[in-house]
């Protein structure tokens, strides 16, 4: 059944599955758009760039379809660059590393659009499902694209520890929280319960739980020391152990 987590078989002639819809990614298909593309989880462009050349081979890729992880591309800029807003005021130092490679790249059209729709959107209205710290200034955020990110970045990493498919309707519970200070109590748990993972943990860094009793994979995940998403997702199939 396609529809839950199942074991992505991984022998040498097996073709790689991508982790994002789940299906195997041929040598040479027909269609270039589903060529093999090893994707980058997270983005490689949220590392500013010093950092990303000193980490460079050592960050985590996984198989994808070009046009399944390609769909993400413009929801991770808007994510990068939002996100950018909500840095600047909970951690300067790392906004400092950011800017220098937002004012570079606010060069590119597709970047400066986005930067001024943003910007356009100023608004004191919180969007449904993102908390902003009170007394930061809010911004109309984009919670559906933040999250969509937020949860391609969970199942890539979910991909790469447990190398299993997961279908997004697999995830059973979401928190999220923007600023200094306002880290959900679920990642505080599971910080406390197992150690951190990632190449430049104050840019990234993730926390993974299985808890077998109640067959759930808990996903925690830091941004630039800004940001946190936390996630679980239900192991509702035996795979074939
Ligand atoms: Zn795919």
């Amino acid at each position: 059944m396609a529809d839950h987590i199942h074991v992505v078989p991984n022998t040498p002639r097996e073709l790689p599955v991508c982790y994002l819809c789940g299906r195997p990614i041929e040598k040479r298909p027909a269609d270039p758009d589903f060529a093999l593309s090893m994707d980058h989880v997270p983005p490689k462009q949220f590392y500013p760039k010093d950092i990303r050349l000193r980490v460079r081979g050592q960050l985590t890729r996984q198989p994808s379809h070009r046009t399944c992880s390609g769909d993400y591309k413009l929801d991770e800029e808007y994510f990068y660059h939002s996100m950018s807003i909500v840095v600047e005021q909970a951690n300067p130092a790392i906004y400092q590393a950011m800017f220098s490679d937002l004012s570079r790249r606010a060069e590119a059209p597709q970047t400066h659009a986005i930067i001024k729709k943003l910007l356009g959107s100023a608004s004191p209205v919180t969007a449904g499902g993102v908390y902003l710290p009170p007394g930061m200034a809010q911004f109309g955020l984009d919670a559906k694209r933040i999250n969509r990110v937020a949860l391609k970045v969970a199942r890539g990493l979910l991909f790469a520890e447990t190398r299993r498919y997961v279908p997004p309707k697999n995830m059973v519970g979401f928190d999220s929280s923007l600023g200094e200070g306002n880290d959900p109590e679920l990642y505080q748990r599971i910080q406390k319960a197992t150690a951190p993972k990632g190449v430049y943990p104050s840019i990234f860094a993730y926390w993974y739980l299985y808890l077998p009793p109640q067959r759930l994979h808990w996903m925690a995940t830091s941004y630039w020391e800004s940001v946190w998403f936390c996630m679980a997702f239900s192991d509702t199939q035996n795979p074939g152990a």
